[in-house]
């Protein structure tokens, strides 16, 4: 897992989508869960038992999310079309807005487009040299190497700051990524390293191109982004806002619920799951089968996996 690269075709995009009567299928005929990290980033399991996962926990449509990678997906298509579930192939890809880091959903992209792919590839690289950096602070203090953080890597995954903290757990320096986050990792923490990371208007902008369907991740968390920011991403393009999601407050939620309706956005609502890198649990947050049908009819680059 995490070592096929883009040499094969995606059997998301070679399946196509099964029309009756000019009738799309009804597909997502259960409840959705369209935000899932695998160890292609930092989540603990390979793609196929995130599906097994989901499966087991009731969900009939879901979405790979895997941090500014795609190489969890012909995996995840092969697992969920065994498993006769919807699967959306998508990433969760990096932006920043004035230092801040923002999280962009793309679902449903063409893989192969080149502005897209080169975007994620270079915040993907910069993460590595990011992150090198991070654990040359923490050896000051801390009985800590980037071998010791490679070793929690799987294959080509995309690496992050879970990574840092399975290896302080590995070294018993920490008891949990929980605790590797309050204590070293935080963006306050003197250790702190960031990588580099595209405006969130250009990653829209890409996603668009590449005939995906962006949603804002965990948008209204601490440091929700300003209602004319979140505005001018809506002119670019922006498809959807997540607004169930436990990271998100209840006065964020309400105000951004505003500004879909206003704008006729989508509305998703995601676990966020990392296996068990975070507490999130599978289902805990869902999706309607109305806005999973939106995201498909909008999409262009890729048809989603189906049963
Ligand atoms: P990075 O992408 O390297 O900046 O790391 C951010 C990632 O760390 C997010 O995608 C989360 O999955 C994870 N993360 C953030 N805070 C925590 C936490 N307190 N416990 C576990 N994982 C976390
Ligand atoms: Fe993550
Ligand atoms: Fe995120
Ligand atoms: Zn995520």
């Amino acid at each position: 897992m995490c070592r096929l690269v883009s040499a094969l075709p995606p059997p998301a995009r070679a399946r196509a989508r099964i029309t009756i009567g000019g009738m799309r299928e009804e597909r997502a005929a259960g409840p959705a869960d369209l935000h899932l990290h695998s160890a292609c980033s930092d989540g603990t399991e390979p793609p196929a038992a995130v599906c097994v996962a989901a499966h087991a926990a009731g969900m009939r449509t879901i979405a790979l999310t895997d941090h500014d990678t795609t190489i969890g997906w012909d995996e995840a298509a092969d697992a969920a079309a065994s498993l006769g579930m919807t699967l959306l192939p998508g990433a969760e890809v990096s932006a920043k807005h004035r230092g801040r880091s923002v999280h962009v959903l793309a679902y449903l992209f063409d893989p192969a487009e080149p502005q897209l792919a080169a975007m994620m590839q270079r915040v993907r690289e910069d993460r590595i040299g990011r992150a090198e950096r991070l654990v040359g602070n923490l050896a000051r203090d801390y009985d800590i190497a980037w071998e010791d953080v490679l070793a929690q890597r799987t294959g080509d995954a995309t690496v992050g700051r879970p990574h840092i903290a399975d290896a302080l757990v590995a070294k018993g320096i920490v008891l949990s990524r929980e605790e590797a986050f309050a204590e070293m990792l935080h963006p306050a923490s003197p250790y702190y390293v960031a990588h580099y990371a595209p405006s969130p208007r250009d990653v829209v902008r890409a996603i668009a191109r590449a005939g995906g369907v962006s949603v804002i991740a965990h948008p209204a968390g601490r440091g929700m982004l300003p209602i004319p920011v979140l505005e001018e991403l809506v002119e670019a393009g922006l498809g959807g806002l997540e607004i169930d999601h436990r990271e998100n407050t209840a006065p964020g939620r309400a105000t951004l619920r505003e500004l879909a309706d206003a704008h006729g956005l989508i509305v998703t609502g995601s676990s966020d799951y990392h296996g068990s890198g975070k507490p999130n649990r599978i289902g805990e947050n869902t999706t309607s089968a109305e806005m999973v049908e939106r995201i498909i009819a909008a999409a262009t680059g890729t048809e989603p996996v189906s049963p």
